[in-house]
């Protein structure tokens, strides 16, 4: 059994077609049939060579297909994977529920080859499967961006909290929904004016390509890949609030100690989500029809999806189908 993907051999080659024999199936695995694969800018930094030799790379961790092989209640049903492709589950972190903490876990397009491929075999644990509601399509990103944003959401945000999003491109413009779903007041901080309707459209109540006020806001989402101004962001939470760090930013976040100190506000970083973390996200977006704003591409398509995502030109996410 051979699969067909497309790989890169080196940072920011083109991708190529690659074929190469899966692992074999052991009990719980599941091997999907891939209908859609969005791209997270993590498949940009990951094929640029920003994360080390990740190669040969088979990017892609948005994925959403049916099940063909595998435990028999499992063949046929419709289900998504993102980061996470398998973990111990044996851990302390596995067992309670918090797997992405695990020292075993596995990347779906890290060490193995991802989801820019016609087929794939993960633990299936890590195959979540997908609400009737949502379309295939749209769905496929919230795997890794829909859950990335709605994990700390889930831990510091309720209704009412003001909730400040940094960053409207493919994990940003579902925080927006997610964080409107639950009754948060939305904010949008921007780069690009252009973007003002749409973000509100996604749900924003206010947008700004500046900065917060003083003290206005329960918690700040960075999804940027950049080293935002700490001083007026950090500045701009509540006592009490939560500074999120998402995006794969270059360098050093730079805290002022007395912002820290002043209103006992917390820096924090999050990564991706848990199954379970997963499951309750995707209910959440089958109840509150949120998904995905999406350019669709075929996969053979790859290298010119992945650069427009590479230069913010996605709006908001590519999705390659099969
Ligand atoms: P994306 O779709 O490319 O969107 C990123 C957005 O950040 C852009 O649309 C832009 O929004 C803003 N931005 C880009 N360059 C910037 C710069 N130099 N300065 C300020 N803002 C900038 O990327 P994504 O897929 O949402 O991923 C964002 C980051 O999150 C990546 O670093 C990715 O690796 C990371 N990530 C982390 C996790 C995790 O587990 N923590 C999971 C997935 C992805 P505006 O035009 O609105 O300014
Ligand atoms: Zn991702």
């Amino acid at each position: 059994m051979t699969f067909n993907a497309y790989a890169t051999k080196h940072a920011r080659a083109a991708l190529e077609p690659f074929q190469y024999e899966p692992e074999p199936l052991r009990p719980g695995d599941v091997e999907i049939v891939i209908s859609h694969c969005g791209i997270c800018h993590s498949d940009v930094h990951l094929a640029d060579g920003d994360w080390g030799d990740v190669f040969p790379l088979v990017p892609g961790h948005e994925i959403v297909g049916t099940v063909v092989a595998g435990p028999t209640d499992r063949i046929g049903q419709r289900v998504g994977v993102g980061w996470q492709r398998s973990s111990c589950g044996s851990c302390d972190y596995c067992r309670t529920g918090d797997e992405v903490l695990c020292p075993g876990n596995q990347a779906t397009c890290m060490g193995h080859f991802g989801g820019f491929a016609d087929r794939i075999r993960v633990d299936g644990r890590f195959a979540i499967a997908i609400p009737e509601a949502l379309p295939s399509d749209t769905a496929a990103p919230l795997l890794c961006g829909g859950v990335t944003v709605y994990t700390p959401l889930a831990a510091y945000a309720g209704p009412g909290s003001r909730v400040g999003v940094i960053g409207i491109g493919g994990l940003g413009h579902l925080a927006l929904q997610l964080a409107r779903a639950m009754g948060c007041e939305v904010t949008a901080f921007s780069r690009s004016a252009d973007k003002e309707a749409d973000a509100r459209a996604f749900g924003a109540h206010h947008f700004h390509t500046g900065t917060p006020a003083r003290g206005s806001l329960d918690l700040i989402l960075n999804t940027a890949h950049a080293v935002p101004d700490m001083e007026a962001f950090l500045g701009g939470l509540r006592p009490r609030g939560v500074f999120s760090q998402l995006g794969a930013a270059p360098g050093p976040l730079q805290v002022p100690s007395m912002l820290l100190i002043g209103g006992s506000r917390t820096v924090t970083g999050s990564a991706i989500g848990s199954p379970a973390a997963i499951r309750s996200m995707l209910g959440l977006a089958a109840t509150h029809a949120v998904q995905a704003r999406i350019e669709a591409a075929p996969m053979h398509a790859c290298n010119e999806a992945l650069d427009r995502t590479r230069k913010n030109l996605a709006r908001y996410r590519l999705v390659l189908a099969n």
